[in-house]
């Protein structure tokens, strides 16, 4: 799959459920509407869909959400899924996570071939933590994580950085982190969906970020890629490694190599744009996977160039109005 710029399209993320155990007050109004359980694709359903898409050159799939591991019988889809990594199809099969229910699912993640996970966490400190995520208990995360590193899972932690809130724990974070043997990933927050608050007082642009950690840390930039649009640096002092998520200051899309798949069968070609295209209706249609294939072939032939995010006091809007766990990230 080659979209009009030339980019080869070889991962997918595919969120299993718009709903999610915590209410991160970046990511999510509290009262959320989610969609009627009948709206679902079934998890058969979701496997159909990603088999295509492994298909037709899908080398990385990635299960996200909302909280991926909330859905009924996520394993089943997770246990199914695995069989592309038996036969050579997949390289990677991974989840994105707050954590919350990994002490109950990290053995059997590994047993189906999971090598590593991404595990959500904007803080170190359990009261912050409750702040943060409104219904999240950091003791759950803690003892997710470490089964899930008993079981033989590498993790990375993703941090979104948030002015006022985390900014000054970075660097503890980054030393813990690295201490576990887990990369840290910093992300900027991106205008998506209504919230309560304002963008504004929460965007932190991770070129200061990085500035500010340079005056600490050594940061010598290196050519790792997980596949996502993370750029690496390794922390001489910590021997880890510190990836950059920068939709705003560095926008990222030139090497975007990714399509986003709802839990209704809706494929978003980019984060960052409205445009979509339906994919239940051709899977559908026939018991065969042709109208599937040229659906998508259709959806890939739209993919447009990048994102355009603004977050400052004039743009009052979000540049898109779902929420992230509709796509996922
Ligand atoms: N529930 C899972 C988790 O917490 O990882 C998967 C879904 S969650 C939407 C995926 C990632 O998106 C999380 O790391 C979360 O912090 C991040 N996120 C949510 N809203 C965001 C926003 N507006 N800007 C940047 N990152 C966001």
């Amino acid at each position: 799959m080659i979209d009009p710029f030339g980019r080869a399209i070889s991962y997918l993320r595919i969120s299993v459920t718009d709903r999610c155990d915590f209410r991160c007050v970046y990511c999510m109004a509290e009262n959320m509407t989610f969609l009627p359980k009948r709206d679902l694709l079934t998890l058969e359903e979701l496997d159909r869909l990603a088999t295509t898409f492994v298909d037709k050159g899908v080398r990385k799939l990635r299960l996200t959400g909302g909280e991926p591991l909330v859905r009924r019988n996520i394993m089943h889809l997770v246990r199914s899924l695995s069989r592309h990594l038996q036969t050579g199809a997949l390289d990677d099969l991974t989840i994105t996570t707050n954590g919350s229910q990994l002490e109950r699912f990290a053995a059997e993640l590994a047993d189906c071939g999971v090598k590593r996970i991404n595990v959500s966490l904007d803080t170190l400190d359990a009261d912050k933590f409750k702040a943060i995520t409104r219904w999240g208990d950091f003791s759950k995360v803690m003892a997710g994580i470490r089964a899930a590193q008993a079981a033989g899972i590498r993790i990375k932690l993703n941090a979104v950085a948030l002015k006022g809130f985390n900014d000054a724990e970075i660097p503890a974070m980054l030393e813990w982190a690295h201490g576990e043997g887990m990369d840290l990933t910093l992300i900027e927050t991106m205008p998506l969906g209504e919230i309560e608050g304002d963008r504004t007082d929460q965007y932190l642009p991770l070129s200061a970020v990085r500035a500010k950690l340079a005056e600490r840390f050594t940061l010598t930039d290196i050519p790792y890629k997980t596949g996502g649009p993370a750029r690496y640096v390794e922390v001489v002092e910590t021997g880890g490694r510190l990836g950059f998520i920068t939709p705003l200051t560095h926008n990222f899309c030139e090497s975007c190599n990714r399509v986003r798949l709802t839990c209704t069968g809706t494929l978003y070609m980019c984060l960052g744009q409205e445009d979509a295209a339906d994919l239940r209706g051709p899977l559908r249609a026939s018991e065969g996977n042709e109208l599937l294939s040229n659906a998508i072939d259709a959806a890939i032939g739209r993919k447009p160039k990048g994102h355009d995010f603004i977050i400052d006091r004039e743009t009052r809007k979000p540049a898109v109005s779902r929420h992230m766990s509709v796509t996922g990230g």
